[in-house]
């Protein structure tokens, strides 16, 4: 026991600092009223509103941001951070899809730029980790008409099959929206039989912008933000947990950014199905938005802590180490992130064809 009691002061210790750093902020006789009614909302864990949420990107400091979201962070996680051995498969990177942000797809005029790997190919990567301590697979690619749903429920049998344990997490709401409309199945139907099949839970990609207007001018072609949170909703009521993301840093604004995370808190309230909130940075190499420029390093923080911040129903906030560098991603600790996502070893190119490293399938 007194090891448990020494562990258990310890953590005391370190949360009263941040607990000291918030009295700073809320004693700060400088701060201006709007300011400080979100950090006295934020301190008694009280809800900020839309408005609210687009002046702390507009007017609060790198600073103020910072200490609210470590302040949540730690109130819901202490020093803890989340992190799987995990690995991917890119079944293809050619796609149906336009999307002007992507640098990791090709068309299927443009195949021999890309790959397409047969189930035998993809087992084999299972295989290759037989003898490695990996806990999940993370599957996704490009949308492609002869890898349907008779194709992916039958991979997902064999993974199953070979690994029973191994997580399976498998397909955005994009892949899903087009395998089930192609089988004329409903999402419902879908998800049930990948779900016979080995699916575990499902990744968060494809959310792009939910704005109708902003979305019509960068991935106009694919699912919308409707059909995206439909597809989520669905999944939740079956059980199936899922991640979330945002791609921001382009052209959208910050009433954008707000109402994206709006309608995902709302779906959040009325599920409970979303585990890990992933901000993706848009990154300008080798697509058709590199006339925009990126947006810096303290965006990135400034975007973790507000989103922190304003989705308070969501357990874990992400930092794609593969996209921020692992840097970044160890700065954003401080700043609402509590999860930097798998060892992945080196098996996406979804990032890696972009930045250096951009802009992922869906
Ligand atoms: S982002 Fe996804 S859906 Fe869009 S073109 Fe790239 S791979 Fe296809």
């Amino acid at each position: 026991m007194p090891t448990l009691r020494l562990i258990f002061c310890y953590l005391c210790i370190e949360f009263s600092e941040t607990f000291e750093s918030m009295q700073t902020i809320l004693q700060n006789p400088q701060l201006s009223a709007p300011l400080r009614r979100i950090a006295e909302k934020v301190y008694a864990s009280e809800r900020i509103n839309f408005d609210e949420g687009v002046l702390l990107y507009e007017h609060a400091d790198l600073g103020f941001l910072g200490t609210l979201a470590n302040f949540v962070r730690e109130r819901k996680h202490g020093h803890k951070t989340y992190f799987n051995r995990n690995f991917h498969i890119e079944p293809t990177n050619l796609c149906v899809y336009t999307c002007k942000f992507c640098s990791y797809s090709r068309l299927i005029k443009q195949r021999e730029e890309g790959w397409i790997l047969s189930a035998d190919e993809m087992m084999n990567i299972v295989r290759s980790y037989d003898d490695k301590p990996v806990t999940e697979v993370h599957i996704v690619g490009g949308v492609l008409p002869q890898m349907n749903l008779a194709f992916f429920t039958d991979l997902l049998r064999r993974i199953k099959a070979h690994r029973p344990e191994l997580h399976i997490k498998g397909f955005t709401a994009v892949e899903y929206y087009y395998l089930f409309k192609k089988a004329k199945v409903s999402y419902r139907e879908g998800l049930i039989l990948l779900r016979e099949a080995g699916l575990d839970s499902i990744p968060g990609g494809g959310a792009e912008i939910f704005d109708e207007g902003i979305r019509a001018i960068i991935c106009n072609d694919k699912c919308t933000g409707h059909q995206w949170l439909d597809i989520h909703e669905t999944a939740h009521n079956l059980g199936i947990q899922s991640n979330a993301t945002i791609l921001y840093g382009h052209i959208e604004t910050y009433q954008h950014r707000i109402d994206h995370l709006n309608r995902l808190r709302e779906l959040q309230d009325r599920t409970g199905g979303f585990n890990c909130f992933i901000p993706l940075k848009f990154r300008r190499e080798n697509n058709e938005m590199s006339h925009i420029p990126e947006v810096s390093v303290t965006e990135d923080l400034r975007n973790y802590a507000v989103s922190r911040i304003y989705l308070d129903n969501f357990a874990h906030i992400k930092a794609y180490w593969p996209m921020i560098g692992r840097s970044t991603a160890q700065l954003s600790l401080s700043f609402g992130v509590d999860d930097i996502d798998g060892t992945i070893d080196d098996t996406t190119k979804i990032y890696s064809m972009a930045v250096p490293r951009n802009n992922a399938p869906h």
